[in-house]
């Protein structure tokens, strides 16, 4: 019996490095990482199809409507959203997902998919938070203004939460949250059709 694969969301402040530990979950576990659309400008370095889909607003609409998302959300003026069609088709095919999302989004996956793992990344203090922020350079002072009120605000949505994994050494948050997912697929009521299936195995002989 082949297994689904199981839905991780990583949520975290903006500069907590959860995009870095989604990158080595892929690159370390073979995980499966969903790509965004978002109708927010591309960073420097930023690349169409491999770090967002990038989109008019219309365009963004246009997917909506056509029940093209699993969920979306507006975060600091942009829309963001998760493609549906990657997901299940990954999820189907017994592979791990990642979605790297914002708190409304996670909290919409959660009531669609009740298996889903919800895991807060964040810094091992606010003020490393707001170093990582401004250390990053990609942002003018007001976004950083901007993030820093929006992360107060996601402080308050921390309690929604399954799992809190501190980023403070890159290798351990990421084997941290490996071991979340290996932890969640053995729980027995993620193997009641095995169970059944092996109590069957044992009548036959
Ligand atoms: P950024 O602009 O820094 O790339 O992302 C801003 C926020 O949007 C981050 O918290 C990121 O996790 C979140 N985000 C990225 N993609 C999605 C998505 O598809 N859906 C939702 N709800 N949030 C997203």
């Amino acid at each position: 019996m082949k297994k689904k694969g199981s839905l991780i969301v990583i949520s975290g402040f903006s500069g907590a490095g959860k995009g870095t530990v989604a990158k080595r979950l892929v690159k370390d576990y073979g995980y499966s990482l969903s790509i965004s659309a978002t109708t927010r400008n591309p960073r420097e370095g930023e690349v169409d199809g491999v770090d967002y889909y990038f989109k008019s607003e219309a365009d963004f609409k246009n997917l909506i409507d056509y029940n093209g998302f699993i969920e979306y959300a507006r975060y600091v003026d942009n829309y963001y959203g998760t493609p549906r069609a990657f997901v299940e088709k990954e999820l189907e095919a017994g592979n791990n997902v990642i979605l790297e999302i914002e708190v409304q989004g996670a909290l919409n996956i959660k009531s669609q998919y009740p298996d889903a793992i919800l895991i807060f990344i964040t810094a091992p203090s606010v003020e490393a938070l707001k170093e990582r922020l401004i250390g990053r350079g990609t942002e003018e002072e007001a976004v950083v203004a901007k993030r820093m009120k929006r992360a107060s605000e996601e402080a308050l949505e921390m309690e929604n939460y399954e799992y809190i994994v501190v980023n403070d050494v890159l290798d351990e948050c990421v084997l941290d949250v490996h071991s979340i997912v290996i932890s969640r697929r053995c729980e027995l009521k993620q193997n009641l059709e095995f169970i059944e299936e092996t109590k069957k195995g044992f009548e036959q002989i």
